[in-house]
């Protein structure tokens, strides 16, 4: 059996097995994380605070050939992670690969911070007198993240992090723990100082010390809604700076003008990729019109073909959910839907397997808010589809829903997409692209209930959550200038 350590200093240490990492695809347990002790998080705290102080004063020009090390180190081992991915997360390998090529993405963005940490300078404010802004880093940040990409969601973190000079403790998923390790010895290969990052492996114990330390500055948080919330509340009054990103209720709206078998496609493929553990997965299709019977039609068409079996068998469309909790939860959500007058056009129990947490692609219809598929975040391979009589009605709906992480509008018509963009209450907007999961450049987040907290994560604002700004005011007096002047000081 695996015991997998914790990443410290640049080593792997041990501790106790304690938590049961399982393979989702066969069930059984196949390793042990430990959880970070009260004592080992002060020692580890403390360590990182002393790396700080180093890293904080390296050159941009060091960190910039760490990171395009740590990149090219990054895609030479792309087989190896994504195998680990697999076979503990339980995706399919391409997908693997998908979420590392998304999280490369963010290191090369990283790489570029001589360009985005460069601050403003004006000459002359008055006389004598010049002003320049810089940005510091904040110092030791706690970064949180949830089962679902466990390479690609600690890349958005860390990446802008380090590169922005801070240090960075990785508190991974229970669930899925064992690349986070490898990703600190990938670090360190590319140079990076010992102590900078730290993996710490742990539950909800851990994050709460962690988030109540005195010697942490900053929380990058995602997960569910509940617990993003409660991070965000506690990291917050602790006095940290904190961005905590939640769940979602993805809706794809579907315009009578649309080419339904490009929506349908978008649906599947939005909606069961990943098994529909992804959080910007679409799992409401908003059918607006006359076209729903039609529509319905072709997405169960094409949820038949689909193949729902390990990650590591290449003809796997999509592989098992991630727990048997989870799967139970899932299923509840299928069986319970007739009670409250939801159509089961698909159920895909039938892809039960006497082991491994499988769940086909399942679709139902006539579902409507104040359901339980409707007003739950249900992140398994469900798509629920809503009618609605108009585009009104279909803003109406997206708008209402308490969550606001990415909607999808599926139409020929420009202004119609336009005016949907500007008055929808959601973070991330397709037009025609189902699961818009903004390019490193743009920064990713929701609003609502997928986000607590103003900043987005990785991108612009990831770098400025990640540091202060300073603003030094100059002036170099020459004798001549000497005087006595108890007024404010003015720029004229
Ligand atoms: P989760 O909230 O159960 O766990 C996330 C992290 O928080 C884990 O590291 C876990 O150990 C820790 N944690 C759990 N309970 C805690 C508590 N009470 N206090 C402090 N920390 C706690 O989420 P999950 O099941 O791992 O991930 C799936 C969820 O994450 C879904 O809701 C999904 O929508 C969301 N998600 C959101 C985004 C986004 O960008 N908005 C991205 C990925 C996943």
């Amino acid at each position: 059996m695996q015991s997998i350590p914790h990443f410290v200093d640049g080593a792997r240490l041990e501790g106790a097995d304690e938590l049961p990492v399982r393979n989702p695809a066969t069930g059984e347990i196949i390793a042990y994380a430990p959880i970070a002790t009260d004592e080992l998080i002060n020692d580890v705290v403390a360590r990182a605070r002393e790396a700080w102080h180093t890293w904080r004063d390296s050159s941009l020009s060091r960190r910039t050939q760490i990171l395009f090390a740590f990149r090219q180190l990054l895609v030479e081992h792309d087989d190896e992670l994504a195998a680990i991915i697999t076979r503990e997360h339980g995706k399919t390998l391409a997908d693997a690969k998908g979420e590392l090529a998304r999280g490369l993405e963010n290191v090369e963005y990283a790489c570029g911070v001589s360009e985005h940490l460069k601050g403003d300078f004006s000459d002359q404010v008055a006389d004598g007198v010049d002003v320049h802004s810089v940005r510091e880093p904040v110092g030791v940040v706690v970064a949180v993240t949830p089962f679902n990409f466990p390479v690609m969601v600690p890349l958005w973190m860390c990446a802008n992090a380090l590169a922005s000079g801070n240090v960075v403790i990785l508190k991974p998923s229970e669930k899925d723990p064992s690349v986070s390790v490898r990703l600190g010895e990938l670090l360190r290969a590319a140079g990076l100082p010992d102590g900078v990052f730290q993996v710490l492996h742990g539950d909800a114990s851990s994050v709460t010390t962690l988030l109540a330390h005195p010697g942490v500055d900053a929380v990058s948080f995602v997960g569910s809604t509940p617990v993003a919330r409660q991070v965000h509340e506690r990291a917050s009054a602790a006095g940290k700076r904190v961005q905590a990103l939640g769940g979602a209720k993805n809706h794809l709206v579907v315009l009578p003008d649309a080419d339904l078998d490009v929506a349908a496609d978008a649906a599947i493929n939005a909606g069961f990729g990943s098994a529909g553990e992804r959080c910007m997965a679409v799992s409401v299709v908003v059918a607006v019109g006359e076209i729903a019977d039609e529509l319905v039609a072709k997405i169960a068409q094409r949820a038949d073909r689909l193949r729902v079996g390990p990650g590591d068998d290449p003809a796997s469309d999509f592989g098992p959910l991630i727990s048997a909790e989870h799967l139970a939860r899932v299923r509840d959500f299928v069986t319970r839907a007739p009670d409250e007058g939801i159509t089961v056009v698909r159920d895909g129990a039938t892809a039960a397997r006497d082991e491994g947490y499988y769940l086909g692609p399942c679709l139902l219809d006539h579902v409507r808010p104040g359901t339980r598929p409707y007003d739950h975040e249900i992140f398994g391979p469900v798509l629920s589809v809503v009618r609605v009589a108009n585009f009104d009605e279909a803003l109406a709906l997206v708008n209402d829903n308490p969550y606001g992480n990415g909607v999808a509008i599926f139409t020929r018509d420009g202004n119609a997409a336009r005016v949907f963009a500007r008055r929808v209450h959601v973070g991330m907007i397709g037009v025609n692209v189902p699961i818009p999961v903004p390019v490193s450049a743009y920064s990713f987040g929701g609003w609502k209930n997928s986000l607590f907290g103003h900043a987005h994560i990785y991108g612009p604002e990831g770098f400025a959550f990640y540091t202060r700004a300073k603003v030094i005011t100059t002036r170099w007096p020459q004798p001549s200038d000497s005087q006595i002047d108890l007024g404010f000081p003015r720029t004229r």
